[in-house]
């Protein structure tokens, strides 16, 4: 018979049966415990239960695998024996705490108990050993509140609901006159303890258990139990963690923070997880347990303090800062425990950090040693560069709101950036305003994890209590949103749904501004401006000399260009639109809609006119009037692009798209164009397609009305003979649209091809140029080897191509896209992240029969997932040339494709553009 898995792994007295690889086993939190234990770092012994016993728990109807038990025991014995206490003993009794651990970190989703093994008999074996009552009070009222609300299910009903073990504290604290909780004597606890047993009896009809062991595997249960919560699950649907994965769970000795004036515990970043300063970034209370840190119940010290307080204990934890940053080559979050003056590590984990921290620690790493370039790349998300392209207020008008006095608060600066909302006082709140498309900004005593929706949901997060390593500053500094922390000047009224400060009432729905670089809270809207990195790039308002979060970003984008094979290009059809997309990086245009251009000044009114005229003579007429306005363009991108390649598309959307429908508006082209309002009426709606997107579109434009490509085709050369004549270069790649058939293609390049004849006669200047054709219907992809005949480069249409692929209109999937990838139907919107299973197999074979016809054609794609960083990694799979994007993705894709050649370094990269060995039949 198969051995049965090992499911239980063991740390402690300086040894662990596991290391940190071996995270898919034991969750994040396990082995790195373990790693600790092995690095000879100070860490209470415990074991952890594999995340395998989860999967098999959900697979097998709520059953643990049948060799649990008896491991789960030997495990305890090791670690009582570690101790020299017992779990039940009541002269030395063990107590342990119970935490989840999956191999992502989720942050406070799941479960936790801590003072495991407290019941009336060992709590005088308790206070026999630490002398001190009160303590030990504390701990079992902790305890059977944790275990009353997570095991137990005591917990509020509705959003505005008071927990119910804080109203019997309440009532307490009423009935005693006093304010703290610290206030209350250790009677007062030993009644609490009475009265929540009581509470938890009578409204969920369960006993507390006594018996500890009893207590072990309820918590073991309730951390299993909470993988499926409501939280937990959505969770992973934000950050794409499978269901599959499940937890570990952790059972560790507890060590006291609240032992006395000599204890204490806090939680640490190796560097400052909002900007990437390296520095001791944290903070700690004293006499206090974790969960008053993390839950932001009082807000904390910043760890510098220590210096002064404890410098001994300070040197200690900055040495183990060291240590763990020179093992695990990355910024590490820690919590950690002092009692009665003996630190202990109770977690560490490489930390979440904001985009400005995670670009400037990779850049700073590499400067250290501590990491290579081609490491640091992989270090920062490519969709984290957005961060750094988002406004920041104007400095103008804040210090203007300031003096005028609507500087509300100030309160920790937790989540950089600029954000303008309305207040919204709870998450469901958030989350149904942000529907109605409101902006909001989420404001809150403190968050907890069931607000993780809502915090989606706001512009920025707005706490009174708790400190930068909150539950609110970690996840909003995750999700990328602005937050501020620990405002405790505020004062915040739930039920009445009405925040006050300095005097001032503020209702729900009143705008307030975050800045979450500073920590100010304003009344009021703020104007935002460009962020920093758009100031020096775009705006050109401020010098690379000062500014430091561009010079960052700068560099990473210098290291993508070392180690990317895909070329970037851009989406643009204006010139301010290229010069900035240039400015980013890119490479060339991929994408020229020469649609967009019509609705210019000027331009829609002979493009009406050429749709609606009757004739080829009249069409020709308007046509000649577009041709100088299309020309202009032309020159205004070729000077921008000045030598790069530009791909031009000729005209695609159907023409309704370009008409009036309103009669106003009718009336007036029919008075302008010289015929009856009748007349343009009947042409208007002759236009009429029931399936516009699959109608009177793209190549078949030009086929049935050659002579707007004659006209485009003109303005595109004659733009290039001027732009050249002027000493500028230009590589001008004309492009047709939704080519399904060779012939289609041949039609329109012979167009083409004759009229640059032309213009190169009649100018005398001569100048390269390219014909190609988009690959966007299903038979262009299939045909490809034909249509490489003809076609000098392909541009993947992944719009118009998933669209005919899957048979889902762009235009009117949003009604069942978002429940279908709930129901996960679709594992993504196919139409933002590439389907590699359907589309990505057709622009494989498209890239095979091209390139078998003609070795050099050049291979792109313009669809939007062009700027995409999963479809960028397909993109670079499959050995295109280039992707193209809007202007600001560009950075994003830059990033992106030196992730996708890091991870996939043997992806051969074909040279584009060299002549084709297949002779070309014209
Ligand atoms: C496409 O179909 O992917 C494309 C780029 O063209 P458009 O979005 O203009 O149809
Ligand atoms: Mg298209």
């Amino acid at each position: 018979m198969a051995k049965a898995p090992k499911y239980v792994y063991f740390f402690g007295n300086g040894k662990a049966e596991g290391k940190a690889q071996m995270k898919n086993l034991l969750g994040g939190k396990g082995a790195n415990l373990a790693e600790m234990v092995n690095i000879g770092l100070p860490v209470p012994p415990g074991f952890t239960i594999t995340t395998e016993v989860c999967t098999a728990y959900y697979k097998n109807k709520q059953q643990y695998p049948k060799s649990l038990q008896k491991e789960v025991l030997a495990a305890l014995a090791k670690v009582e024996k570690a101790m020299g206490a017992k779990l039940g003993d009541d002269k030395n009794p063990l107590l342990v705490s119970i935490r989840s651990g999956a191999r992502a970190s989720m942050p406070g989703m799941m479960d936790t108990i801590l003072n495991l093994g407290l019941n009336d008999k060992t709590v005088a074996g308790l206070i026999a050993k630490t002398r001190n009552e009160r303590f030990v009070y504390d701990s079992y009222r902790r305890f059977v509140q944790m275990y009353g609300d997570v095991v137990l299910g005591l917990k509020p009903v509705n959003k505005d609901d008071i927990d119910p073990f804080e109203e019997i504290i309440e009532a307490k604290k009423h009935a005693k006159n006093v304010k703290l909780d610290t206030e209350l004597t250790a009677e007062d606890l030993k009644e609490l303890v009475v009265k929540f047993k009581a509470a938890i009896k009578e409204k969920t009809g369960h006993d507390f258990p006594e018996d500890p062991l009893v207590q072990m595997w309820g918590a073991i249960g309730a951390v299993f139990g909470s993988w499926m919560n409501d939280r937990a699950i959505a969770y992973r649907k934000l950050y794409d963690i499978p269901e599959s994965w499940g937890t570990a769970v952790n059972v560790q000795t507890m060590v006291f923070g609240n032992m006395g004036e000599d204890s204490g515990t806090g939680v640490a970043f190796t560097r400052d997880a909002a900007t990437g300063e390296n520095y001791f970034y944290g903070e700690y209370l004293m006499n206090a347990q974790g969960e008053d840190v993390v839950a932001g119940t009082r807000t904390p010290l910043p760890i510098l303090k220590l210096k002064e307080q404890d410098p001994k204990l300070y040197g200690q934890l900055d040495k183990i800062r060291k240590t763990l940053e020179k093992h695990y080559h990355d910024m590490m979050d820690v919590e950690f425990t002092i009692q009665q003056g003996k630190l202990f590590m109770l977690q560490c984990r490489v930390g979440k950090r904001t985009a400005f921290a995670a670009i400037k620690i990779a850049v700073d790493m590499v400067g250290e040693k501590l990491i290579s370039e081609k490491e640091a790349l992989m270090r920062i998300e490519p969709d984290q560069l957005n961060q750094l392209l988002r406004p920041i207020f104007d400095q103008k008008e804040k210090e203007t709101a300031v003096k005028s006095g609507r500087l509300l608060a100030k309160g920790l600066n937790a989540g950089p950036g600029a954000a303008t909302g309305r207040i919204v006082f709870n998450a469901v709140d958030a989350e149904a305003w942000k529907k109605r498309g409101e902006k909001v900004i989420l404001t809150r005593i403190e968050t907890s994890p069931e607000d993780i929706k809502g915090m989606d949901a706001s512009e920025g997060i707005l706490t009174a209590r708790g400190g930068m390593t909150s539950h609110a500053a970690l996840v909003a500094r995750q999700m990328g949103k602005v937050c501020v922390a620990g405002c405790d000047e505020l004062n915040i009224d739930y039920s009445k749904h009405t925040m006050t400060v300095k005097g001032k009432v503020l209702n729900e729905g009143d705008w307030i501004s975050l800045d979450g670089s500073t920590g100010q809270v304003i009344e009021g809207k703020i104007k935002t401006k460009p962020s920093e990195v758009l100031q020096v790039l775009i705006e050109k308002t401020l010098a690379p000399k000062d500014a430091p979060v561009y010079q960052t970003f700068e560099k990473v984008m210098q290291w993508t260009d070392k180690y990317r094979t895909l070329k970037i290009r851009t989406n643009a059809d204006q010139p301010d639109q290229a010069a900035n997309a240039v400015a980013f990086g890119a490479e060339g245009i991929g994408l020229c809609r020469t649609e967009h251009m019509f609705f210019g000044e000027g331009k829609i009114g002979p493009m009406r006119e050429m749709i609606l005229a009757d004739t080829v003579d009249q069409r020709k007429l308007a046509l000649a009037k577009l041709l100088p306005l299309q020309r202009k363009d032309f020159v205004g991108i070729f000077e921008a692009m000045n030598g790069k390649p530009v791909t031009i598309r000729t005209i695609d959307p159907p023409l309704h798209e370009f008409v009036p429908h309103e009669e106003k508006e009718q009336r007036e082209l029919a008075q302008s164009m010289g015929i009856s309002y009748e007349k343009v009426k009947e042409r208007v709606e002759g236009l009429h397609e029931f399936n516009p997107m699959l109608g009177f579109r793209g190549c078949r434009l030009g086929i049935i009305y050659p002579e707007i490509t004659e006209m485009q085709a003109r303005a595109i050369f004659e733009a290039a003979a001027e732009t050249q004549k002027k000493g500028v270069q230009v590589s001008p790649e004309v492009m047709i649209p939704l080519v399904g058939n060779i012939k289609e293609l041949r039609h329109q390049e012979k167009l083409v091809r004759a009229t640059a004849e032309s213009v190169m006669k009649e100018s005398g200047v001569k100048f390269k140029y390219m014909v190609g054709t988009m690959i966007e219907i299903p038979r262009g992809a299939v045909t490809a080897d034909e249509i490489a005949e003809v076609a000098e480069f392909f541009s993947f249409g992944t719009n118009d191509l998933t669209q005919t692929t899957l048979g889902v209109s762009r235009d009117d999937a949003a009604r069942f896209l978002v429940p279908y990838v709930e129901k996960e139907m679709y594992a993504k919107d196919p139409f933002e992240v590439l389907d590699r299973g359907g589309v990505g197999k057709l622009m494989k074979i498209a890239v095979e029969k091209g390139r078998a016809t003609r070795p050099g054609i050049k291979l792109g794609i313009c669809g939007e997932h062009g700027g995409d960083p999963s479809s960028i990694e397909f993109c670079h799979l499959i050995g295109l040339n280039y992707v193209s994007c809007s202007p600001f993705r560009v950075p994003i894709a830059r990033l992106a494709a030196a992730r996708a050649a890091l991870l996939n370094p043997t992806v051969p990269v074909k040279k584009a553009g060299k002549k084709a060995k297949a002779s070309r039949k014209k």
